[in-house]
């Protein structure tokens, strides 16, 4: 299948393995990346109803190491007290946008679309710029704000994981609380700078695309800085 524009995954590096649930409600991206040798996996953006999630991770034989959210926006990020209820695993989230799973008052990504989910205090922290090991494998954070103030790009080769900051031939919304299209301007040229073109990148919502693909033909891309 086509890695770009389409939902076809390009095969992982060795002792990975990647799977891919697009929910049905606000179809959301949803991907699970295993380390087979340890037996543990990484859920990133469970979303906000997602039952395919569940019957997986009860038959993909792996732990629950990390529980990932590119951001706090409900709709990726609903689901993940239930999750951690469940299959246990560090809930991750950059500090800029853990509100958003605290609850804390005046925090109206919380209320995004009414997906409030039950308060809760991650586990873990995101800065930018650190890794999550999982076996063998490095998730490494890049702080990418702009969509949120708290968006986060998961480089792992050979895939860029770019929740909602960058979609196929488009980027994300910058009209919610907290967006900023300065800002996300910014963190996708620090994209363009610090990631191998020829990485896969797997949205938040919609079709796969590469980085050589946009950067070719994203108007966020070639548009002329000035
Ligand atoms: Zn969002
Ligand atoms: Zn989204």
């Amino acid at each position: 299948m086509d890695e770009v524009g389409s939902h076809g995954l390009r095969a992982p590096a060795p002792g990975m393995r990647i799977h891919h649930i697009e929910s049905s409600m606000m179809a959301v991206n949803t991907y699970i990346v295993l380390e087979e040798a340890a037996r543990v996996c990484a859920v990133i953006d469970p979303g906000f109803h997602n039952p395919d999630l569940f019957t997986f991770l009860d038959g993909c034989g792996c732990a629950v190491r990390y529980i990932v959210a590119t951001h706090g926006h409900g709709d990726h990020t609903a689901l993940i007290p239930a999750l951690k209820e469940r299959y246990g695993g560090e809930v991750c989230i950059h500090e800029a946008d853990a509100g958003a799973l605290r609850g804390a008052k005046g925090n109206r990504l919380l209320g995004f679309f009414g997906m409030a989910a039950k308060p809760m205090e991650p586990d873990r922290l995101l800065q930018g710029g650190e890794c999550l090991p999982l076996g063998d494998l490095q998730l490494e954070i890049l702080h990418t704000p702009g969509h949120s103030p708290g968006g986060i790009c998961i480089k792992l080769p050979p895939y860029l994981i770019s929740g909602d900051t960058l979609f196929f031939n488009t980027v994300g919304r910058t009209d919610f609380s907290g967006g900023s299209a300065a800002l996300l301007r910014h963190s996708i040229s620090v994209l363009l700078g610090a990631i191998p073109e020829d990485l896969q990148v797997l949205p938040g919502h919609g079709v796969f695309t590469t980085l050589a693909h946009e950067k070719a033909n994203n108007p966020w891309f070639t548009r002329d800085e000035n």
